[in-house]
C-alpha cells in the first residue's frame, strides 16, 4: 500500500488502511552515519533510508550491510598450504 506518512506515494509493507504500523507510525529519518549512502533520499520532511524504515538499527552492531559508501574490506584467505602436496599438483 502507498505510504501517506513521510514518503509520500512509495509502497510500503507497513502501510495499512489504519495507517503506518510501523514502531511509532512512520519511517525515522536517516542517522549520521548514514550520510553519504545512495539509498538514502531527500522528501519534504527529511532524509529518509529508502530499504530500512529504521536507520539507527541498521547500525547498532557494527556497518549497515545496505549501505553503499562503506566499503568492504577485501578478505585475504590465508590458507596453509602443503609444500609436499603443492609440488605434486605441480608435476602433473
Ligand atoms: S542503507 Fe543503511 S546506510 Fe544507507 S541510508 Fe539506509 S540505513 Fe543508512
Amino acid at each position: 500500500m502507498d505510504c501517506s506518512t513521510v514518503k509520500k506515494d512509495t509502497e510500503c509493507v507497513f502501510m495499512t488502511k489504519k495507517g503506518c504500523s510501523f514502531n511509532g507510525g512512520s519511517c525515522h529519518p536517516i542517522v549520521e552515519e548514514c550520510n553519504g549512502c545512495s539509498r538514502s533520499s531527500e522528501v519534504s520532511s527529511g532524509w529518509y533510508c529508502t530499504a530500512c524504515p529504521d536507520p539507527s538499527v541498521k547500525w547498532r552492531h557494527g556497518d549497515c550491510n545496505f549501505a553503499t559508501h562503506v566499503a568492504k574490506e577485501a578478505q585475504v584467505k590465508n590458507t596453509k598450504i602443503n609444500p609436499l602436496k603443492a609440488s605434486k599438483r605441480r608435476a602433473r
